[in-house]
């Protein structure tokens, strides 16, 4: 559990606020993962570009961009100009309009799989939406999902391998929901398989497809380290959707538009039956779709049921549009993976230095840090190893001014206003911060071996 340290910086406002905060709204925030407790929890003035701004006037680089998705940097002034211009036209209708129909075409243009496509406004919303249409098509109720994935907020998919039941190894840890409100009755609905492990999905598909609608996927496990698909083992899913008669949904809410123009289809040269994406769409701009094959898609309309009063709103779109034709026409996906590189290659020096066992999980855009040799290929991989060394460098890392996630399983996220300033800054607090580590962990096993009882005799 990361401690967040507070020695560098000012946080008497944030405090301040956070005691306003906490009258008016759960936990003083509006998402449960943003509170970091009552002393440390960060609220934004601003952010512009790679940084962003606290209230005590804090400065951070920021590779956290809200999970992802300022793919461009912070408030980018041509998808900002994009936005406001499209509020001249208004909100929402409930009718169609015009970009609906550029977008769609971006997306085609981008994703080959995308025969068509729909609209919806978040992660949560694209993979519940995507879910139900594998559903309608096919006729079937099940589904199978992977060990170490999230695909959002919502009941069927909010069910983890538990991370306290993995010491044995021979046996598969039991599957319980991420919290309370979850009805039971789901877990009925659905299988979950070890991630990379193609037999166990097999032996599942084998046994159970006459049941099963579709096999939901995180191409690279955006929630867990970045752990990537191994190429034999996507590919193999893939060819044992087609096998077995059931859809490969290809959840790229994380990976969509950053790990390259086509997302992870096109890195693993795969093609998903649906797909979802989201966060890089619109440079923060609220805005998510479900693509996909042709015949599959037009069953919205044929029976499954779509829709939602902001779907495709007017300002998202346009952000959208603005951000897609940048990311397709220029090397703004070439430049964020080389700086994602070079930050590796920085990193990997300093660890080198000081004889620190390390690896680097997922896309160049989207890493995690893993501090052992060989870097995790499952959860409970993850699970097994010792990541007390992140928690702790990351506490202090967020309070020199990096603001990398506290949480070792989320990745660091790029964008295209990551630039040579930022990536010097970032090596230099990256290398105090390892030090201070080292001093820390250090000096908490001195503590501990006081703490030891004494051997008399
Ligand atoms: N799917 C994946 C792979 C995600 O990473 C997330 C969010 O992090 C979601 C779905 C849910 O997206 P949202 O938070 O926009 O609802």
């Amino acid at each position: 559990m990361t401690t967040i340290k507070t020695d560098r910086r000012k946080m008497d406002k944030n405090r301040a606020h956070f005691k306003e905060a906490i009258k008016h709204l759960p936990l003083g925030v509006s998402s449960n993962f943003r509170y970091w407790g009552d002393d440390n929890t960060v609220f934004v003035k601003k952010g512009k570009g790679a940084r962003l701004w606290d209230l005590d006037g804090n400065e951070y680089i920021d590779y956290r961009l809200g999970y992802g998705p300022a793919i461009l940097g912070h408030c980018n002034d041509i998808v900002d100009a994009a936005a406001r211009e499209a509020q001249s036209v208004g909100t929402v209708y409930a009718l169609g309009t015009e970009k609906e129909v550029s977008v769609a075409k971006l997306i085609k243009e981008m994703m080959p799989a995308a025969e068509l496509v729909r609209f919806s406004n978040s992660g949560t919303e694209a993979v519940m939406a995507a879910l139900r249409l594998a559903r309608g098509y096919t006729g079937k109720d099940n589904y199978v999902t992977f060990e170490g994935s999230y695909h959002g907020l919502f009941d069927a998919t909010m069910w983890t391998a538990d991370p306290e039941d993995m010491k044995d190894q021979s046996k598969d840890p039991k599957v319980i929901p991420y919290g309370l409100g979850i009805p039971q009755a789901v877990r009925q609905l659905f299988w979950q398989v070890p991630y990379n492990d193609a037999q166990r999905l097999e032996d599942v598909l084998k046994k159970n497809h006459d049941t099963i609608a579709a096999v939901l996927i995180e191409p690279i496990l955006g929630n867990c380290c970045g752990i990537p698909s191994k190429p034999e083992f996507i590919k193999a899913v893939r060819a044992l959707c087609t096998k077995y008669n059931v859809l490969m949904i290809v959840d790229e809410v994380k990976t969509g538009f950053r790990v390259a123009k086509g997302g992870a289809q096109e890195l693993y040269g795969i093609e998903a039956d649906i797909f979802t994406v989201a966060k890089a769409v619109a440079n923060g701009y609220p805005i998510s779709a479900i693509g996909g094959k042709e015949e599959i898609l037009r069953k919205y309309g044929k029976g499954v049921a779509h829709g939602g009063t902001y779907t495709a709103q007017a300002m998202s779109l346009a952000a959208a549009e603005a951000t897609l034709t940048i990311l397709k026409d220029t090397d703004a996906l070439k430049n964020i993976a080389a700086y994602g590189q070079a930050m590796q290659d920085g990193m990997h020096k300093v660890l080198v230095k000081r004889g620190i066992p390390h690896s680097f999980t997922g896309h160049q855009s989207m890493s995690g840090l893993f501090f052992s040799a060989e870097a995790p290929t499952t959860y409970r991989n993850w699970k097994l190893s010792d990541y007390t060394f992140y928690d702790t460098m990351a506490g202090i890392l967020i309070d020199m001014g990096i603001m990398c996630e506290p949480d070792s399983r989320e990745p660091w996220f790029i964008s295209s206003a990551h630039d040579a300033a930022c990536l010097s800054e970032t090596l230099g607090k990256f290398e105090e911060a390892v030090d201070l580590t080292l001093d820390e962990l250090a000096k908490g096993r001195e503590d501990a071996n006081k703490l030891m009882p004494g051997i008399s005799g």
